[in-house]
């Protein structure tokens, strides 16, 4: 089975064979995203969205839904405030709930801030940050997705050059378009296919490891994951 740790299920209508953790950008996508079958529903104001005014009214969503996110900061692409994205940011770290973060150019800023709310499950995705933030991220137990961009974006593979199995999920970023090109959660494969052989670790058993990752990052309390 493949898993897809993050993606825009909202922005995507294809059915996929794909265990899917399915993020939201807003309080419409939240909505959209709460309604799916068949997904972990994730809801959150992502960085670029912060200051929006929906705070309030997607926190109300979250004992909903099977984890938080896409929530973060973002000090590279983000319009608001740094001061406006930590205080979004902060109204989502829960202890309780796996968390999906994104930040870009934000690394250090947005684990520490996990840490500091005590999050027992945290997901970096997308990773791109600083190599030696990946030792913290294992000591606190937390995650990196590796997107299938990892195939060509050499900032990545030098990531996955590092990174130890026991930290890493695969993500497609699914209804986001990358360079040109529409990601979906069948495109996980990719990355699986490249993990393995940068890693020389066999396919099947490289399966094995991310599913055991994937459980334990969204903890079993979904219907849809396999039971430890
Ligand atoms: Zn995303």
């Amino acid at each position: 089975m493949l898993y897809d740790a993050h993606c825009h299920c909202s922005e995507l209508d294809g059915k996929y064979n794909v265990v899917v953790a399915a993020v939201s950008m807003d309080l419409k996508t939240s909505m959209k995203t709460l309604n799916m079958k068949g997904v972990l529903r994730g809801v959150g104001i992502h960085p670029w969205n912060a200051g929006n005014g929906e705070l309030e009214r997607v926190k109300e969503l979250v004992e909903r839904a099977d984890f938080i996110g896409e929530v973060g900061l973002d000090y590279r692409l983000s319009k608001a405030s740094r001061e406006v994205q930590i205080k979004y940011f902060q109204e989502f770290l829960l202890p309780d709930k796996t968390v999906n973060i994104h930040a870009l150019d934000a690394w250090e800023d947005a684990f520490n801030l996990a840490l500091r709310h005590g999050v027992k499950r945290a997901i970096f995705h997308w990773y791109t940050g600083p190599q030696t933030l990946l030792k913290d991220i294992e000591g606190a137990g937390y995650f990196i997705t590796i997107n299938p961009s990892v195939t060509f974006q050499e900032k990545h593979q030098k990531i996955l050059d590092v990174a130890p199995l026991e930290i890493i999920l695969t993500e497609s970023d699914g209804g986001y378009v990358y360079r040109g090109r529409l990601l979906e959660p069948n495109m996980v494969k990719d990355a699986l296919q490249f993990i393995s052989k940068r890693k020389g670790v066999d396919e099947g058993e490289l399966e094995r490891v991310i599913e055991r990752n994937f459980v334990k990052a969204f903890g079993t309390s979904s219907n849809i994951l396999p039971r430890e």
